[in-house]
């Protein structure tokens, strides 16, 4: 089924497995076998990948401490009609990896840059979670150290699109713990780990009920994790502040009846509990 042709000049973002060789695409396989040079994260971990699909090809090492030396190079190979192959150790390259600056480099340079899609954690993940995915928003690493992780969460408290995060499993318990006392204990997490691989598992609870789940079965703080919060929920009867300001701006401006509708509709709350505001403010 190898129809794929590598064209001179362009660098290509070849997603990798996540943990099952199986998810590999034809068309990863048939770029990483005809590109000039393929740059990687960890030369070693890609040459494993490599031979388990019997590709022979050369390696490029390319990480968070070298990409901005690495891009002048990549650039001039490209430039000279070679092609190049970006891959990071898991998954998606640039996707909480390695290759954003080159990618910039190479794209103000109008040189030419193509996707070949395939694994990515959070989409996996996202995917069998069963919270909304009309609208999401990937947070990358929650922070290690406790203090960093719940600013990072309160900031987040009235995110009302699902979130998605990735973190450590030994560190689910504390995350969780924090998780409770930022957002509350009625929070409904999801826990995706070692996903496509053996010990693959989706939990989904309340982060009250998930807190004590992970502290009963010491399997789950292992391998690796993707962390799903659910939005926040808008109270339809909760006015705030702000909600009070908008709707004392419109009742000047219009017939408290359209006031309430227009104000219910920007917050998403019940009009008939602004009614009564509305006329206090004639
Ligand atoms: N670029 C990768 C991608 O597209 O998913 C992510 C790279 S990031 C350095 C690695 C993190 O992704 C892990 O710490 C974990 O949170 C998540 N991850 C990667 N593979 C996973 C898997 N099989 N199951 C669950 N989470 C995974």
């Amino acid at each position: 089924m190898s129809s794929t042709q590598v064209n001179a000049s362009t660098l290509y973002i070849v997603a990798t497995p996540i943990g099952n060789l199986g998810d590999i695409s034809q068309r990863a396989i048939d770029i990483l076998t005809q590109v000039d040079v393929i740059a990687c994260e960890d030369t070693r971990h890609t040459g494993k990948l490599l031979s388990a699909f019997s590709i022979k090809n050369k390696t490029l090492s390319l990480h968070d401490h070298n990409e901005r030396q690495r891009q002048d190079q990549i650039a001039d190979l490209l430039k000279q009609g070679k092609s190049v192959a970006l891959v990071s150790d898991a998954g998606t390259p640039l996707i909480s990896d390695p290759g954003f600056h080159l990618v910039r480099h190479c794209r103000q340079q109008g040189l030419s840059v193509s996707p070949i899609p395939g694994a990515c954690a959070a989409i996996s993940a996202l995917s069998c979670a069963g919270l909304p995915t009309d609208r999401f928003s990937f947070e990358g690493f929650l922070p290690s150290k406790s203090g960093a992780r719940k600013t990072t969460l309160a900031a987040l408290a009235n995110e009302t699109r699902t979130m998605v995060f990735y973190d450590a499993p030994r560190r689910a318990v504390d995350t969780i713990t924090d998780i409770i006392e930022v957002l509350g204990g009625e929070r409904y997490v999801v826990i995706a780990r070692e996903l496509t691989k053996t010990f693959e598992t989706i939990h989904s609870d309340s982060a009250e009920n998930l807190h004590q789940w992970l502290s009963e079965d010491p399997n789950q703080l292992k391998g690796e994790m993707v962390l799903i919060i659910e939005g926040h929920k808008i109270d339809p009867n909760a006015i705030s502040p702000e909600i009070i300001e908008t709707l004392k701006l419109l009742v000047a401006e219009l017939p408290p009846k359209k006031a309430c509708a227009v104000t219910a509709k920007i917050y998403g709350v019940k009009k008939n509990t602004l009614y009564d505001i509305a006329l206090s403010m004639k």
